[in-house]
């Protein structure tokens, strides 16, 4: 074996010479060289769902119905991100469709769009036990997946919902009455963080802050 590789080493060392000897310093190089990986826009919600699967990558797959992988429009301009699934959505599979949900549909509707014309989905797939926040390590295993979603769905702007949703988008531990209504910037995208839907019900006078919110949004629509 040996003998073969010093004779094969031995033949293109010869061979290399003669080039030389020809002028010729440099030779092409393979055809056959790695493409570029696909982009993201030739991939689809439905291969972002195939890929996450019947997801045990973190232990909240424990105790959860079901996967709540999110809904609404491939191509939509408004995406809205809210935490994690709660009793409602871990038993109907379908994000905010509880009392907290109905109050997000009539929000999406103030500003004269349909829910179905948005994208909703959640930082989280899986509904902590308890409804407990998110631990770190499950966010960071769910995370690529939303973002695989956000590079599908290209939206012209994420609607954050609460504090847990703004925070971890935005890489940041700053309050959401301070976060609220501002612009922030996600992969070129514009980000405003806003109240969540189920502090609403617990709050009903801070709606109107929400109301402003969503008027800054659909400004930014018409706008864009
Ligand atoms: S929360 Fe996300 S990463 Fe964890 S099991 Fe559910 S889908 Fe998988």
């Amino acid at each position: 074996m040996d003998g073969n590789i010093n004779e094969l080493i031995s033949d293109l060392r010869t061979y290399l010479e003669y080039l030389k000897g020809m002028g010729i310093t440099s030779l092409p190089v393979a055809e056959n060289v790695p493409k570029e990986a696909p982009r993201s826009e030739t991939l689809t919600l439905a291969d972002v769902r195939t890929e996450l699967g019947d997801c045990k990558r973190c232990k909240l797959h424990r105790a959860r119905k079901t996967i709540v992988f999110g809904e609404g429009n491939e191509k939509a301009t408004l995406m809205f991100i809210g935490e994690g699934p709660g009793y409602d959505e871990d038993m109907q599979g379908r994000p905010f469709v509880g009392r907290a949900g109905q109050l997000l549909t009539k929000i999406i509707e103030s500003i004269n769009l349909s829910r179905e014309e948005a994208y909703i989905a959640n930082i989280i797939k899986c509904r902590p036990p308890q409804n407990r926040n998110p631990e770190p390590d499950e966010i960071e295993s769910c995370n690529p997946f939303l973002m695989k979603q956000i590079r599908v769905i290209q939206p012209k702007i994420i609607c954050a919902l609460g504090a847990f949703s703004a925070q971890t988008l935005l890489k940041t531990d700053t309050k959401i009455t301070a976060l609220r209504g501002k612009l922030y910037d996600l992969e070129g995208i514009k980000v405003i963080p806003t109240y969540h839907p189920a502090f609403l019900l617990r709050n009903p006078e801070r709606k109107r802050e929400v109301w402003e919110d969503m008027k800054k949004i659909a400004e930014l629509i018409q706008g864009q």
